[in-house]
């Protein structure tokens, strides 16, 4: 438990919120896998002094004095960040985009006209708001097309090339927040190629997968990679962005990708970095380097297979039939309840999921056909295959009226098993 000791004789009314939430999280079973637990190191960074600090501007070009730590702090995030993912010199890195959604942001200020053609994955298909859905900024500022998966839950790359050839997009975003399977980026960057386009991808979701090696990597084929660092890497909220100098699409298009990209964060978005961020986010990458990280993100994929495999043996139906990465999809249409009512009762038993479309969903987003679940928090717990299949058959239990009291016992006795 958190000694909190500050601040329960400041603000008590606070700590408490905070110790019941920290009780919340060591109690049930988290399968939301856009979701982790960080290290205490990590933690001890966010927490740090470094929040008092303002550096606006980039390393050597702060516009306030007192900033030689916080430039050291911020070189060495992103050398890890090279490192983690095996970048040479040719990879420029931003570092302080406050979250995904500022971050794709930037992209879009930096290589997009307003009105420009932005081509994404379809939200209620997988895609992320920010890649182009109607009611997001990247759906308003510009002119935005989007792809499906095809009926089988696979991206179709046929599909998504006459797409792109029909629409002449300006850039092309691969990235997904609800899609199991594994992308296969040289695909789409042979599509960006073919119809002049930028070939983004946004790997929030699978970053740490991309780190262990147990997803490919996006690198060898796109003109900016953007990921957040709070999903699979494992750090804290943040997010960083990755641009290939080299880029020839820039170079067609007659820009320096790696100042636009750096203009476009700060000035063009942000103020002053959080300082304390960028600091976890290297201690972060520093973790995410280290041999247990590799078996980490491979267990984690173990475990989604796993999880798959039991859930479809008890008569559950998957999307696209199973899963490649750390996530699956369950279509409840045939079990007669909804995404909601599943969330629900799960959340009564401490079987934390989200609701979640599925694609060519009949019902509405607010309460659609399914639910998904991930595996990177049971991971980081130290669950393995064994604990999937008690997992399984507590989900199966929750959603066919199997005893509320039995089960909720059952998912507090693996909590106490794998600590938080
Ligand atoms: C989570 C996510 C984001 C946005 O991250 P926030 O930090 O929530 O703004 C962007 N893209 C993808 C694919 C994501 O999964």
């Amino acid at each position: 438990m958190e000694k909190l000791n500050h601040l329960k004789k400041s603000d008590s009314e606070l700590a408490k919120l905070v110790e019941m939430e920290t009780r919340r999280q060591q109690e049930t079973l988290d399968l939301i896998p856009s979701e982790n637990s960080v290290s205490n190191a990590v933690r001890e960074a966010v927490g740090s002094r470094l929040m008092n600090k303002y550096s606006e501007g980039y390393p050597g070009k702060r516009y306030y004095a007192g900033n030689a730590l916080i430039d050291e702090i911020e070189l060495l995030a992103i050398e890890r960040a090279r490192n983690v993912f095996h970048l040479g010199k040719q990879w420029h890195v931003n570092v302080q985009p406050y979250s995904g959604s500022p971050a794709n942001m930037a992209v879009y200020m930096a290589l997009l006209n307003p009105g420009d053609t932005i081509m994404g994955m379809s939200l209620p298909f997988g895609g992320h708001l920010t890649h182009g859905w109607k009611v997001n900024f990247s759906g308003k500022l510009y002119r935005a097309v989007q792809y499906e998966v095809g009926r089988d839950g696979f991206l179709d790359y046929d599909d998504i090339e006459k797409l792109a050839k029909k629409e002449k997009p300006k850039i092309i975003v691969a990235g997904a927040t609800a899609y199991p399977r594994m992308i296969e980026f040289e695909k789409f960057a042979k599509i960006a190629e073919a119809v002049g386009a930028y070939f983004m991808v946004d790997m929030a979701h699978i970053a740490g997968l991309v780190a262990s090696g147990a997803h490919p990597s996006p690198f060898p084929h796109a003109d900016v990679v953007t990921t957040t660092t709070h999903k699979t890497l494992r750090g804290p909220r943040g997010a960083i962005i990755f641009v290939n100098a080299k880029s020839e699409t820039a170079k067609r298009n007659g820009i320096d990708i790696a100042s636009a990209i750096d203009k476009a964060v700060f000035p063009g978005l942000q103020g002053g970095p959080h300082d304390n961020q960028t600091a976890a986010i290297a201690v972060c990458l520093k973790e995410a380097a280290a041999p247990e990280f590799k078996k980490y993100g491979k267990q984690i994929v173990k475990n989604a297979k796993a999880l798959a495999k039991e859930l479809q043996r008890l008569g559950f139906e998957l999307v696209s039939g199973g899963t490649d990465n750390h996530l699956m999809l369950i279509d409840l249409t045939s079990l007669g309840i909804s995404g909601k009512e599943a969330q629900d009762h799960l959340e009564k038993v401490g079987i934390v999921v989200n609701r979640n479309t599925v694609p060519f969903d009949t019902r509405s987003p607010f309460d659609p056909s399914g639910i998904r679940l991930g595996t990177p928090l049971l991971t980081t717990r130290g669950m393995k295959e064994k604990e999937m299949e008690m997992v399984a058959a507590l989900i199966h239990a929750a959603l066919t009226g199997g005893n509320k009291h039995d089960i909720s016992k059952k998912v507090k006795d693996i909590c106490r098993r794998f600590v938080l």
